[in-house]
């Protein structure tokens, strides 16, 4: 098995009509992880796995649309599988919120905060982190597992790029909240066009857009997208599978 990326949400900043918030299950041949853990994306995670096989918790920013789901899972470790000390990786502002959301972090949860020196292991995948250009203290995510790697953009602005990571990049999930007409409204998140160019300056092989607003189309965002990074792009839905 290569590396495999399933869309467990991706409205971005706040949930579309029955459309989950950021979350992504990623699988490499000896790890299972997510990474973000927004509203709507613990339910749609529980149709691909089984929760007893979730190896670690990767939570990229204290925004809400990036980790709420984190209270129902401790909810169900504590009382439906007993499971204890599972590693949570994100900033120390998102600890502190859900440190306030949930009144507790252990012993379900073994917390560890993250900068952009973190290295992080977890079987055969290696987690590398970059900060953004966002409002809160932001980390993107490279994914490097079985010769293959996967990079995240989580929330950013034009102020960062792929490129920050220093390696090539086999599949690149890149935020693109708005369309070009909405550029400069929102100055620390993307459009899909400032998404495509970024990445095609970056050297992404494989594009794909997440973090629509949910009043935005994405047959819009894909041709504007896929216009800018010169070819065609995907853009997210729940329960797509990317398998690099
Ligand atoms: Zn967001
Ligand atoms: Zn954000």
């Amino acid at each position: 098995m290569a590396v495999k990326l399933t869309v467990l949400g991706c409205s971005g900043s706040f949930p579309g009509p029955g459309a989950a918030c950021s979350g992504y299950l990623v699988q490499s041949p000896h790890a299972t992880i997510v990474v973000d853990l927004g509203s709507g994306t613990l339910a749609n995670l529980q149709r691909h796995i089984d929760l007893a096989d979730l190896d670690a918790i990767v939570l990229s920013h204290a925004h809400p649309d990036h980790w709420v789901d984190l209270a129902g899972l401790d909810v169900a470790y504590r009382y439906a599988q007993g499971r204890e000390a599972v590693p949570v990786y994100g900033t120390a502002g998102t600890r502190q919120r859900a440190e306030h959301l949930l009144g507790h972090l252990k012993p379900t949860f073994a917390w560890q905060d993250l900068d952009d020196t973190s290295h992080i292991s977890i079987g055969d995948l290696t987690l590398d982190f970059s900060a953004t250009d966002h409002y809160v203290e932001t980390f993107a995510v490279l994914m490097t597992a079985d010769g293959v790697r996967l990079a995240y953009s989580a929330d950013t602005g034009p102020g960062w790029s792929f490129a920050e990571f220093g390696v090539p990049i086999d599949l690149a999930l890149c935020e693109a909240t708005f369309l070009a007409e909405r550029e400069g409204e929102g100055i620390l998140h993307l459009s899909a066009r400032q998404a495509g160019s970024m990445a095609r300056d970056a050297g992404v092989d494989r594009l794909v857009l997440t973090h629509l607003e949910p009043r935005t189309d994405p047959a819009r965002s894909r041709a504007e997208g896929s216009a800018a990074f010169g070819r065609e792009v995907s853009v997210a839905a729940e329960h797509a599978v990317f398998v690099v």
